[in-house]
């Protein structure tokens, strides 16, 4: 019998931390994947390396002038590779490649269209990209329900938290509960976390990861970003979602069942790991990669989190539950907060207050379509700025 043909896969966000990682497992998997599409922001010197080594059909960059380096780059063998840029440029590689599996790693809601009508054309998704899921799951997920689209997630909480399931029936589940390293100013006063500097807030702990994702690490507000990102891709209500710190990073996440049982996910903070749960589901392949070894981590810890120094997952939950288009706000709101801080025009503290006054400001309208989404998302853009001028 000959075996399987390989699984073909799209990637957004191809130069990343996530994407390298995407592509350093499928390389560790010889004839189990192959690389149809590609894209990236500007990164052309690295676009081009990953268009050598994977040969994909279709290849974006996110403008025309990056597009033109690039196919000066490659010279003669810019012909064996379509190079397209922007917005439609994302879209294609997710649904002219002929992709059975959308791999977004990309940041923000630059890819959401993308992503969206990959969805609808039955493409599964293999989803790092929880920008995605908080701005707009209810319209990703009908889609996917629509079409028959499997969604399996690629952060390695919601990766924990799938295996987990498999435990039990969607009946049977009590609680679920995301694990958080505490970022690198988990110890930190609220005194001393005013005078934080975005050198220390971008040091995580125990993760290496792109710097939107690093500095949401600090603030939490990715882990509240997980909160809904759960609340999405597994049907329950925020209050059965809890959160506890560990920071160890060694158990990825938990379930409790109704019976008081608890299911846990262990492994090494390392993203190969989900990444090729994600890809490779339901099967599960060997890997090389280093093993844990509980008896040299020593000890495990948990305690709770403190929304009242970290108050953006607060805000996070607030805003899921008001529904509707409050969690883009938050997330707009939130990238235009990271960035003034970012660039020092802006204090570690004060960004929880950009976003709960933008929050404030734009409420939760109903969110039809897409369309209405990215609407929401420049208009809560324009909204945070504006607010920066008070706090600077
Ligand atoms: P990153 O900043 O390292 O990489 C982002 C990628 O997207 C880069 O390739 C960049 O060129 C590309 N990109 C950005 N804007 C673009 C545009 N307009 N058009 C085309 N390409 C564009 O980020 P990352 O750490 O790899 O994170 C990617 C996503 O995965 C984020 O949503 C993050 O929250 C999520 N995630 C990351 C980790 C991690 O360990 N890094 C873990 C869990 C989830
Ligand atoms: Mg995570």
């Amino acid at each position: 019998m000959s075996p399987p043909p390989p699984r073909r896969l799209a990637l957004l966000g191809s130069t990343g931390s996530i994407g390298r990682n995407v592509l350093d497992v499928v390389r560790s998997l010889p004839g189990q994947f192959e690389i149809v599409g590609l894209a990236a922001g500007d990164n052309v010197a690295a676009l081009a390396e990953q268009i050598a080594a994977v040969r994909p059909r279709v290849v974006a960059l996110r403008t025309a002038e990056a597009a033109a380096r690039l196919r000066r780059s490659l010279g003669p063998a810019a012909r064996q590779v379509e190079i397209l840029h922007g917005r439609e440029g994302l879209r294609a590689v997710a649904t002219a490649s002929g992709a059975q599996m959308l791999v977004a790693a990309i940041v923000g809601v630059a890819g959401l269209e993308a992503i969206h009508a990959a969805l609808a054309a039955g493409c599964d998704l293999a989803l790092a990209n929880k920008e995605a899921l908080v701005v707009a799951g209810s319209l990703l997920l009908a889609e996917a329900r629509r079409s028959g689209a499997a969604v399996l997630p690629v952060d390695s909480e919601h990766s924990a938290i799938h295996q987990c399931l498999r435990a039990g029936a969607p009946a049977e589940v009590q609680r679920l509960v995301l694990t958080a390293s505490g970022g690198p100013l988990r110890q930190l006063s609220a005194a001393e976390l005013a005078q934080v500097t975005p050198a220390q807030a971008l040091r995580h702990p125990t993760w290496s990861m792109g710097d939107r994702i690093s500095l949401d690490s600090a603030t939490l507000m990715n882990k509240g970003f997980e909160v809904i990102e759960a609340c999405h891709l597994f049907g329950l209500p925020d209050d059965r979602v809890e959160v506890l710190i560990h920071p160890q990073s060694i158990v990825h996440s938990l379930v409790e069942f109704v019976d008081g049982s608890v299911m846990a996910q262990l492994g090494t903070a390392d993203m190969r790991t989900p990444i090729q749960y994600a890809l490779s589901y339901p099967a599960r392949l060997p890997a090389a990669r280093m093993r844990l070894k509980l008896e040299e981590v020593g000890k495990l810890e948990f305690g709770l989190p403190d929304v009242e120094r970290f108050p953006c997952l607060r805000l996070a939950r607030e805003a899921w539950r008001a529904g509707g288009g409050a969690a883009a706000v938050l997330n707009a709101a939130d990238e235009v907060a990271l960035a003034a801080f970012a660039a020092g025009r802006l204090g570690f503290a004060q960004i929880a207050a950009v976003v709960e006054q933008c929050l404030q400001r734009l409420g939760a309208p109903a969110m039809e379509n897409l369309d209405a989404v990215l609407e929401l998302d420049a208009r809560a853009r324009r909204v945070a700025t504006e607010l920066l001028a008070r706090f600077s």
